[in-house]
């Protein structure tokens, strides 16, 4: 093992700062104190090649393969593809369909539209909406092999891809003897070691503008909110995260949910599940899959779960109140 560094006494230790654009995002690793030669870089390689694996709009990955042969044949994809197409599987049966990665041609229809400043008509969105089954993504572990049942289909892990990278980073930081680390994958952030201080961002306010804020140690933070990509027409907001079971952005009552807890990959798929359910089912999921909560809801009243009680707190007034209570 090489030390790069041997902190003087009373001296702040080096940072090592990786920001680099992947997963349709911008992306920091940040590494405090004595960080082995080339944790970093090997976590950025390994967050690269995630994305040539996962991303639905490189032709040759995993998942544009699957799309692409979908109702005709199987393909064969890397291990992480086939991990993350078994959980989203386990999530959507977790969440009675409110995750759902098949969502694909759907938030395709949504994408068109928003480039154009309409909204899709009733006709295509319950064509796109039929095709959204997780059920028909059929796996060969023994194989390596992939399919989706029936033509059209098409999968998408964008709810589930950033938090899968960021417990990969984890890893690899650790491995490589990193103990004091943050990471930022376009908002998914994990934190290792010593409890450092994590804005939640105002849903009205510009990036960066926090509407409370949080001490986290060794645990990670995933929101989910309507502000992050969206557009809209006679004053209605169409936004990025579509619910399964109408076909329309989610409308649940919510601005933004953020979860923590431990495993990023789940509090991906939760953030998004949670954002489509609402408060009330949200919380009764955040609960029994034991992560803890902060709501956000159009009210702008501000919600967090009993757990947090102390180590939430808000830093500018949002309009509406906070209530440990969903
Ligand atoms: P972001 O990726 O913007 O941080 P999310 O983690 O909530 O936000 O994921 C939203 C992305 O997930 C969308 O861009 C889309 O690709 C996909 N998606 C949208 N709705 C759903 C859904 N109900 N279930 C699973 N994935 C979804
Ligand atoms: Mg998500």
């Amino acid at each position: 093992m090489e030390r790069l560094w041997n902190s003087p006494a009373g001296e702040t230790p080096p940072v090592q700062t990786r920001i680099f654009r992947a997963l349709g995002t911008l992306n920091t690793i940040r590494a405090y104190g004595g960080a082995l030669a080339g944790a970093l870089e090997r976590a950025e390689k390994r967050v690269l090649e995630l994305d040539d694996a996962l991303s639905v709009f490189k032709p040759e990955s995993d998942i544009a393969r699957l799309n692409a042969a979908a109702g005709q044949r199987s393909v064969r994809v890397g291990k992480d593809a086939l991990q993350l197409l078994a959980a989203a599987k386990r999530f959507s049966r977790l969440t009675d369909g409110a995750f759902s990665v098949t969502t694909r041609p759907l938030s395709a229809l949504w994408s068109l539209h928003a480039g154009r400043g309409t909204v899709p008509d009733k006709v295509p969105i319950e064509r796109a909406l039929e095709l959204a089954d997780d059920e028909g993504i059929v796996l060969n572990e023994a194989d390596k092999t992939a399919m989706l049942a029936r033509r059209g289909q098409a999968a998408d892990l964008g709810g589930l891809a950033k938090g899968y990278a960021a417990d990969e980073v984890r890893r690899i930081l650790t491995d490589g003897g990193v103990t004091d680390a943050m990471i930022n994958l376009g908002g998914t952030v994990c934190v290792v070691g010593h409890g450092r201080s994590v804005g939640i961002q105002h849903p009205d306010r510009c990036t960066g503008i926090p509407l409370g804020k949080l001490t986290l140690q060794n645990r990670a933070i995933v929101t989910s909110g309507d502000y992050e990509r969206y557009y809209e027409v006679d004053d209605v907001r169409y936004h990025h995260i579509l619910d399964p079971r109408t076909g329309y952005p989610a409308q649940s009552g919510l601005r933004s949910v953020s979860v923590i807890g431990e495993d990023a990959t789940a509090l991906d798929a939760l953030s998004t599940a949670i954002f489509v359910l609402g408060a009330k089912k949200g919380a009764l999921l955040a609960a029994a899959c034991g992560v803890e909560l902060v709501l956000v809801t159009q009210e702008m009243n501000v919600y967090c779960s009993d757990a947090l009680r102390g180590i939430f707190s808000l830093l500018c007034a949002p309009g509406g109140r906070v209530s440990r209570q969903v």
